[in-house]
């Protein structure tokens, strides 16, 4: 999809062609200077924990700023255009997520799970013309996908899955309930991976669908989680109908979209070291509570200042990867377990220096307001492949163990190039 590779001349046109749009568009970020102990925004929740009615607010706000991108044609910069995209390179899509860091603009948070997740695979293994039609109102902002796999039976183990989806000549006919749907309250679509033959072996009985989350028989519960937040939901399906045309390959074959989707959920989840706003942030904290020439505190800032640049160099070496065509390797499933280890050493670390400020609202900026960082910590080594699962892969994939007794005797992955998109 994305473009070949540009001369630098083409960089700069493009770099001065979104500069002009982004001054004229959006206000440049006044906190460009160095941090400073009290100032500015402090709270580096991992998860947004509004309530619903300011989410939509906010919603609104983020799909305007998405569809005056995209009329400028800097909402899909790598997608063809004869769908609305540049038909530009990965390298002008990176030019320009940086450029826009610089100015405030609506968090794109919303459109993470859709964009980083259900409009590659539509891409990948929808029909032409339900892509055609679907993929431009995604980067648009017109429409939110969420992702609709994990099941009360089924998450580590996702080939478990029991949803039905039973075929009613040119329609699906979908029942059954999915769980930990993030964003499925907002959004318009879902993917979705139902059992199409349970007489088939588990990974060979399931096919993807793109379903209408606005359905007739789509009832969506809100679940509240401990951050008092409720990011996502359970979500019912009785009976709702699915044209066939909205298949995502082969009948049967849902396994192999599902495993599309997995993949880039773990590439979108890498990326950044994890320290909640920023190491400075943490280094000016120790020297806010005089803690900076304490030996232990000093250690642990240290630890996670190394386990940071690790992280940073992981990722560059499967970007530099990337850029050069290859698909992503074992070190997407490191990546996500050395973030959430990094997570739980910071919730460790700012436990240990803000004690009981952490959990006593005394209004004192920069201390309360970590609770949602460490409350929302245990959530990320959960979603998008456990620390467990993560290392089983490592374990199988990077070592070279063998792979651990499961109730399957065959493995489904025994083909699969990629080594780290699956939940086991
Ligand atoms: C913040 C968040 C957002 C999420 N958003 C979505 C979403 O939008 N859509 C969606 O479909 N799902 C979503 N999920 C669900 C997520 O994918 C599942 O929670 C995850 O796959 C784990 O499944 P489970 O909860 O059923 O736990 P289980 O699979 O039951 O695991 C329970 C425990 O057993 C361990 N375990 C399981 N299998 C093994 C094994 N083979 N070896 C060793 N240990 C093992 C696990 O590590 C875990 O500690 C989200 C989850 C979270 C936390």
């Amino acid at each position: 999809m994305a473009g070949s590779n540009p001369n630098s001349s083409d960089l700069e046109r493009f770099r001065s062609e979104a500069i002009d749009f982004l001054e004229a568009h959006a206000e440049p970020k006044a906190h460009a200077q160095a941090f400073v102990w009290g100032k500015g925004p402090d709270d580096p929740s991992l998860f947004e924990e509004v309530d619903r009615e300011k989410e939509l607010q906010e919603l609104a706000e983020a799909k305007k700023w998405r569809a005056t991108k995209f009329d400028a044609g800097f909402g899909w910069i790598t997608g063809p255009t004869e769908w609305g995209g540049r038909g530009l390179s990965r390298r002008h899509e990176r030019l320009f997520a940086e450029l826009e860091l610089r100015y405030e603009v609506p968090s794109q948070g919303f459109f993470g799970i859709g964009l980083g997740m259900v409009a590659p695979t539509i891409a990948d293994h929808a029909n032409p013309e339900v892509a055609a039609d679907i993929l431009p109102r995604m980067y648009r902002g017109d429409i939110v996908g969420c992702q609709l796999f994990s099941e009360p039976g089924a998450g580590s183990d996702l080939a478990s899955l029991q949803m039905k989806a039973e075929r009613d000549g040119e329609e699906w006919v979908v029942t059954g309930q999915k769980v930990w749907t993030s964003g499925a309250h907002y959004s318009e679509i879902g993917e979705v991976i139902c059992r199409t033959d349970p007489d088939l072996p588990k990974h060979k009985g399931l096919t993807g669908f793109v379903v209408d989350m606005k359905a007739p028989g789509v009832e969506i519960r809100p679940l509240r989680q401990m951050t008092g937040g409720a990011n996502f939901n359970e979500v019912f399906f009785n009976e709702v109908r699915v044209p066939d045309a909205w298949r995502l390959g082969q009948v049967n074959d849902g396994w192999r979209v599902a495993l599309t989707t997995l993949m880039n959920e773990r590439a979108s989840i890498g990326g950044g070291p994890g320290y909640g706003g920023g190491f400075t942030r943490l280094k000016e904290m120790i020297r806010h509570f005089g803690l900076a020439d304490d030996a232990i505190v000093r250690q642990q800032l240290m630890d996670l200042y190394i386990r940071g640049s690790v992280l940073r160099y992981n990722n560059h070496r499967a970007v530099a990867a990337m850029k050069r065509g290859e698909l992503p390797g074992p070190e997407m499933s490191g990546a996500k377990l050395l973030l959430t280890e990094n997570m739980r050493r910071t919730s460790a670390f700012v436990s240990h220096v803000l004690g009981p400020k952490l959990i006593a609202d005394t209004g004192e900026w920069g201390t309360y307001s970590w609770s949602g960082y460490v409350l929302g910590m245990p959530g990320m080594a959960i979603a998008g492949g456990s620390d467990q699962v993560l290392r089983n892969i490592l374990g199988e994939r990077v070592l070279g163990l063998p792979k651990e007794p499961g109730i399957d005797t065959t493995s489904p992955f025994k083909d699969l190039k990629v080594g780290t998109q699956n939940r086991d």
